[in-house]
């Protein structure tokens, strides 16, 4: 068992910006001299491995149009957008519910989620209280510079959400105005959160298997994805939340990548022409036409080689459950996959050790090849530019190689200087790179990055904008529970610009 010490500092850490918090942790380990086990590894086998390993919280199933107005209202005015990397990449693994059984009595039913965070019944919520109040600061125009008083910490908890936000009651009745704002919001994710931690049977996390060959995928929202996927245990908005929060990883590659992609060059689209160009050449080989190979030695086909799906940056995403993944495989039946999770966090929350660096697996790189036929996972816990000089996935073709960054806060002050490296590279392969952001405010200050630093080497291929397949749950930054976001809020992609040969007339 962890002790107390352990778990209050994983539930620190779990909150942190993950920048800060590999440092912090890899204090942690020396301090105790071991590794602290992941919850999920003490507790007793799970009755399927759909369930071994699940996302957070979520939050409202639709946005409505008004409430996310507001949350960009209250984002914009309230939120410091420099906290705004530290969010809940790892939440997913900190809540660690306990996943359920069909036949076990919930802890907590599904009309008693709202508690105060500080006076939650759940252990973990309340050292999440805890963490709040000595980390963000009262929101109070009075606590502005130059205002009358001095910062203070986030003492009281708001009686509609339980959020700890405000110094003092007076201070929160004072700016209740402003609260309403964002009040609804928080309410929910109090709620989502406490659901993770009812112990009810999650069977949102049952995923859908193989897609009939005469169904098609319909990409338009996740309502008629999840249908023509025959997800069918997700019936409530809550369940739908909690679900999307993992779903959005492989979906929102799957919902750009495929030839049913809701992403065109129609107008309002957003896909642009050079974008229609670098996705049909991906999708050439994603959609290959049937060739009637099979299992017997007279239906033998030639493969060609597995597209290659690079997410860089990688973090929680590496963790995810297998069985969110093996969804792209789903998507594309006909080719085969290789999915490479590259960065320095990227062994973060995994259970396998990393194994040694030989001449032959020069990176310590992680190989799962047995998840599903033709799809396989790769990890390495480095950065990307390190290995792309070494030449070791020479050569990148663009109708085969495709770049995710997943957040990857490229023009974040704490992690720029990383990616300053890796951005002339991963132009100078022509493949495209799909980029999403937490926020509107995340995304554009990424693509301002990218502008300062390529300005005239990239084209667009995909015009930013709100993601179709984001995650439906909200997430609250612990360090300014006013920042509130969603994982892949917003998506656009580019690629290193293509110099065509043009005839110099006279
Ligand atoms: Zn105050
Ligand atoms: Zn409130």
């Amino acid at each position: 068992m962890a002790s107390p010490a352990d778990l209050t500092a994983r539930s620190a850490l779990s909150r942190l910006c993950t920048r800060c918090s590999v440092s912090l942790s890899r204090q942690s380990r020396a301090a105790n001299g071991f590794a602290q086990t992941p919850k999920h590894q003490q507790r007793p086998l799970s009755t399927t491995s759909s369930r071994t390993r699940r996302l957070a919280p979520l939050s409202p199933l639709v946005v409505t149009n008004a409430a996310s107005k507001h949350l960009a209202a209250g984002a914009s005015r309230l939120s410091i957008s420099t906290t705004s990397r530290a969010l809940h990449e790892h939440d997913p693994f900190k809540f660690d519910p306990y996943y359920g059984n069909p036949y076990a009595t919930p802890i907590l039913s599904q009309d008693n989620l709202f508690h105060p965070f500080s006076s939650s019944p759940i252990r973990a919520i309340r050292e999440r209280a805890w963490f709040i109040k000595r980390h963000s600061s009262c929101p109070h125009p009075d606590h502005a510079p130059g205002g009358s008083q001095l910062p203070k910490h986030s003492e009281f908890e708001c009686p509609d959400c339980g959020v700890p936000l405000y110094c003092s009651k007076e201070h929160w009745a004072d700016d209740y105005e402003r609260h309403l704002e964002v009040c609804d919001i928080l309410r929910q994710i109090n709620e989502d959160d406490h659901d993770l931690h009812s112990g009810r049977y999650f069977a949102e996390f049952e995923y859908a298997g193989v897609q009939l060959d005469e169904a098609l995928v319909n990409f338009s929202s996740w309502d008629t994805f999840l249908y023509t996927r025959e997800f069918k245990a997700i019936n409530s908005e809550r369940s739908m939340r909690q679900a999307t929060r993992i779903l959005t990883y492989p979906i929102t590659i799957g919902s750009i990548l495929h030839e049913l992609s809701p992403y065109n060059i129609k107008a309002g689209g957003r896909l642009t022409v050079e974008g229609l160009k670098s996705f049909s050449a991906l999708r050439y080989n994603l959609h290959p036409p049937k060739n009637g190979g099979g299992p017997s030695i007279k239906d033998l086909r030639v493969r060609p080689p597995p597209v290659r799906i690079f997410v860089l940056g990688a973090r929680a995403e590496s963790s995810l459950p297998r069985d969110a993944w093996i969804q792209i495989a789903h998507l594309f039946p006909l080719c085969d996959i290789h999915l490479i999770f590259i960065g320095p966090e990227a062994m973060l929350n995994r259970k396998e050790k990393i194994p040694p660096r030989t001449p032959e697996n020069p990176f310590g790189m992680v190989v799962e090849d047995q998840l599903w036929p033709g799809f396989k996972i790769s990890t390495i816990a480095d950065y990307y530019h390190t290995i792309h000089k070494t030449g070791y996935f020479y050569p990148y073709d663009p109708y085969f190689d495709c770049f995710v960054l997943f957040h990857p806060g490229l023009g974040h002050p704490a992690s720029s200087h990383h990616w300053a490296e890796t951005l002339p590279y991963l132009l100078e392969t022509k493949a495209p790179i799909i980029v999403t952001g937490y926020t509107e405010e995340d995304m554009q200050r990424d693509i301002n990055w990218v502008n300062e630093q390529a300005s005239g080497e990239f084209d667009l291929l995909l015009e930013p904008g709100e993601n179709t397949f984001r995650s439906l749950r909200w997430d609250l930054n612990d360090m300014d529970p006013l920042d509130i976001s969603a994982g892949n809020w917003g998506v656009w992609a580019f690629r290193g610009k293509r110099y065509e040969a043009t005839r110099k007339d006279a």
